[in-house]
């Protein structure tokens, strides 16, 4: 995988596997895959799509160790949800 970045830290790729968070592949370092964490993107999608208290502990725990890695909170997480929000609610205005 020479020049792929990874898609969740921006290190070297070793290879795109299947996320744990969806139907949807990522590429993903060595580091990432043993922590099993997910893009800030996959985890924003997640929190969106799915109210937190729905989320399944495995959800739950991947989500929660990608904001450790990435160094963002849940409050984060939140306010990204609600501006995804509303980039979509804007898409036919
Ligand atoms: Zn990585």
């Amino acid at each position: 995988m020479a020049g792929k970045v990874c898609d969740v830290c921006g290190g070297g790729a070793v290879g795109v596997c299947s996320s744990t968070l969806g139907a949807i592949g990522f590429a993903y370092c060595s580091q990432c895959l043993r922590l099993g964490v997910e893009p800030w993107s996959a985890c924003v999608a997640t929190v969106w799509c799915v109210p937190e208290a729905d989320l399944s502990e495995a959800a739950r725990e991947t989500i929660e160790a990608s904001l450790k890695l990435l160094k963002k909170s849940w409050s984060d997480l939140r306010a990204a949800a609600i501006e995804m929000d509303t980039d979509y609610g804007n898409v036919n205005t």
